[in-house]
This record gives C-alpha cells, structure tokens and sequence, in this order.
C-alpha cells in the first residue's frame, strides 16, 4: 500500500552562531557607536525638523541613525564627527570610480559652467550610447534618471512589442519603486517562501501598490530553470504568456547569488522559446563588474538590459539598451519614452569621462585582483577561527555570509542562514573601526578603483578581529 505522501519538514534555521554572544558584542558596539558620533546624532536630528524621518529616501534611514557625510575622497569617506572611514558601500554601488575622482569632477564642472541642462541633443550622449553598444552588445539605448525609471520604461516596451501584460520576475529581487515591481522582494519572510510557490499570490512591498498590478506580476525562484519553465507553460495554458522576464544575471540584493552552471542558458532558451522579452537587471551589476557587465562576465545575450548607478558616477542616471525591434517601438513613437532630464548633459559629460578615462578595461582587472585577496582573506579568516561562512563575490560586489553554513542559492536560502542580528553587528562592528559598508550586509561591498592593498587589508584585519569575537 503507498503510504500518504508526507509534507515537507521546515527547513531548520541554520545561522549556528551563538545569539546570546552576538547581542552582547552588539550591545557593546552599539554603545561606542553612540559614544562616538555624538556630532552626526545631532546633525541627523536638526534635518529632522521636515525632512521625513530625517532622510531623503528610506533607503539611508539606519539603525540606530546614520552618519552625517562631510566629504569624500578617493575611497573615504569623512563624517560630521571627523571620523575617516574606508567606504565599501560606494553609495550602493554607485561609485565604483571612487570619490570626487579629479577626471569626473573637472568634467562635470566644465559641462556646468557652460550650461547644465537644455532638454535638447548634446554630443555626449550619442557618444555615452556608442560605448555603451559595444561594452553590452545590444545597438540602440535610451536614456533615463535611475534605475527604477530604467526598468519601469523597459517593461513598458516590453509589454507593448508583445502586446501582453503580465511580467515574471525573481522572487525576493528589487528592480526599483514603481508599482509593477514592488511585490514579492526581500521584504518576504521566510515563511512566505515556503509551500507550493506557484499559486502564492504576489505579495506588495507597502502600501499603495493596487491590488491589480501585484496580479500582474509573478515570481519564481532563482536558479531553478525547472520551476521556470514550469510557469511559462502554465502561464501559456491560462492565456496569460508574460512580456518579460526581469531579472539580475547574479542577485544583488541577498548579498551576491550567483547563477549555477547552465541557468542562465535555460533563462535565454525558455524565453526565446515563448517569445518573453529578457530583460537582464544591470543596475548593480552593469559597470561594477566588468566593462560589459554581467553581459561580458557570464557571457549572456539578454533583449534589454537596464543600467543605472555607476553608469552616472555620483550623477542620477539610468539608461536601456535593447534589440532593433523593441527600439522601433520607441522610434515610432508606439511606445512612449520620455523624460525631461533623459540624456542631461551633466550626466552625459560625467559618465562619458567615467567610461573613457575610469572604468577601463585595467581598472576591472585591478578590482578583481583585490576581490580576490578579499574573498580568500575573509575565507581563510573564517576557517581560523572556526566560523561559518561564505565569501561570495563578483569583482567589485561581494559578500561574506558571516554564519551561513551551505551556499547560498536563493531568497529562500538566503532567509533561511542568513541572520540580521549577526548582519547589525557586522555593520556596527565595522563603522566602529573605519570601514563604512552597507547597512544590513544585502549588498555588502562595492569596491572602488581608488581602493588598494593597503584597504583590503585594513578591512580583512577588522573581520579577523570580529571572528576572533564571535568564536570567544
Ligand atoms: N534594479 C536594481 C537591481 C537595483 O539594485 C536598484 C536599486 N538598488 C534599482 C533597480 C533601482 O534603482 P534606483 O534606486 O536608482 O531607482
């Protein structure tokens, strides 16, 4: 007789490092943290009178308050207190050119003294566009302000050459703050992961997003081609084939997850075989990991691909590259794209600079050189000191998933070993010693152009020391 089939067991929590040790230490730091950027806490509380929370956007709100940047130069980062601290968020992962590197600055200050903005064609930008053709490999590309006007107008052309309108994305991915890509992103919980995803309804990032858009929008796990193609045919059989696929090459936003062996070829095969539109999610990867980003890195020929953050170096920019047929949406006008300050020459003239003069081809060779020493550092550390652990890593982004104890896969994966309180003490125990990286360690690092031997070194001492701590 065929016994009853048995629900899966929950996946166990696997973060084995002691909490009773981590709130201590965290306590700890906490305090010194207080103690010694008393000048930020009170910067921070006079831009609270109207600003909300104190903050231009939720993203630089942190516990328990930011610090308040004075300045920066090459791969520091001054605050208010006149602390110095070695800068590993890079604006999350905007600058990997470094601060106020000298070629960007003159050249923003010369397109500025002769006039910043005109809402009319400036050289620049087609010269902007003809690198970015042949770092990408796709021939014709917009401009845009960010990321999340990138992917809200490459979804657009998306849905109109098809004329469909659901979209497939990755669960737990962000693409930016427009509606249709605010539902199932890291703000999920564990448990929301578990079970048959497939009928999960989409869940909304917030408020405000209607109810119809989060229908429209459908998540599947990362690295898992069987489940995607499982979802195309179902999408296919209820008459509701979607216009694109969006998506990281590697997901940025759960620390780095790389795509296993042969993924992202079944990703190209199942959305070429339904006629999906592939839109690869370069916002972070794009000009942080090599010239041609995640396109060169994994050799990968997406539809449409979206770039923002570095591409401006410190500027707000965003651009879309893309295919003859999805541009002739545009050129005629059958889908609008627009935009008052697309293509702004302040822009224009800093990323052309950037990529001409920065971010050339050595600069990508010498940051990969230095992730290395970063992740065999940080993995030799771990080992020393019997902490669990990965070093994940792309060139200039990577992470240490301080307690994890297999690889990290997916969001569900992620959820599962990667735990917030050690991520808080990480960040705390890090800004108390120099190194500023990003708060919660989703996306750890960003290395810059201006980092050396000498920051790697200072930043895998400081994690020695953290280790040391945790295996006390
Ligand atoms: N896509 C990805 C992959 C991102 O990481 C982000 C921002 N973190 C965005 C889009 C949105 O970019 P922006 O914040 O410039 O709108």
């Amino acid at each position: 007789m065929k016994s009853a089939p048995t629900t899966p067991t929950k996946p166990e929590i696997r973060n084995p490092l002691d909490p009773g040790r981590v709130a201590e230490l965290s306590a700890r730091e906490e305090a010194r943290f207080f103690r010694e950027n008393a000048g930020s806490r009170v910067a921070y509380r006079a831009g609270a009178a109207h600003l909300i929370g104190g903050v231009g956007s939720s993203y630089q709100k942190i516990d328990p308050f930011p610090l308040v940047i004075e300045h920066g130069e090459g791969a520091y980062l001054y605050d208010v207190d006149g602390h110095r601290r070695l800068d590993v968020n890079n604006a999350f992962g905007s600058m990997v050119q470094g601060h106020a590197h000298p070629l960007i600055s003159t050249a923003i200050a010369k397109r500025a003294a002769i006039g910043a903005h005109f809402t009319a064609p400036v050289r620049d930008a087609g010269i902007v566009a003809d690198h970015l053709a042949h770092r990408f490999g796709l021939p014709w590309w917009r401009f845009s302000n960010s990321g999340s006007e990138a992917t809200m107008d490459a979804i657009r052309i998306a849905r109109g050459l098809t004329g469909r309108t659901t979209i497939v994305k990755i669960t737990g991915s962000y693409h930016g703050h427009h509606d249709a890509v605010m539902v199932d992103t890291a703000h999920l919980t564990p448990e929301q992961t578990e079970g048959d995803q497939a009928y999960r309804p989409g869940i909304a990032y917030g408020a405000g997003i209607p109810a119809n858009v989060v229908a429209d929008t459908v998540s599947v796990p990362f690295n898992d081609a069987a489940a995607l193609a499982a979802r195309f045919a179902a999408m296919e059989a209820e008459g509701r084939l979607p216009a694109c696929l969006i998506m990281e090459a590697a997901m940025m936003n759960c620390g780095v997850i790389l795509p296993a062996e042969g993924y992202l070829a079944s990703v190209r095969e199942l959305t070429r075989r339904y006629g999906i539109v592939w839109i690869v999610d370069e916002v972070k990867t794009g000009l942080a990991i090599a010239a041609g980003g995640a396109c060169e890195y994994f050799g990968i020929e997406p539809d449409m691909v979206c770039l923002a953050k570095a591409l401006g170096a410190g500027l707000p920019s965003g651009a879309i590259g893309m295919r003859e047929d999805l541009a002739a949406e545009v050129d005629s006008s059958r889908v609008r794209h627009v935009g008052t300050f697309s293509g702004n020459p302040l822009v224009m003239a800093a990323a052309r600079a950037s990529l001409e003069r920065v971010l050339t081809p050595e600069a990508y060779a010498e940051i990969g050189r230095l992730e290395e020493k970063l992740l065999a550092g940080a993995s030799a550390i771990m080992a020393e000191y019997r902490v669990a652990g990965h070093a994940v890593g792309i060139r200039s982004k990577g992470v240490i998933f301080i307690g994890a104890e297999a690889p990290v896969t997916d969001f569900a994966s992620w959820g599962r070993m990667v735990s917030p309180e050690v991520n808080r003490l990480a960040w705390l125990y890090g800004v108390n010693r120099g190194i500023y990286a990003a708060p919660g360690r989703d996306e750890e690092w960003t290395l810059s152009v201006a980092m050396g031997d000498e920051e790697a070194e200072h930043y895998l001492a400081v994690f020695a020391e953290l280790c040391a701590e945790l295996a006390r």
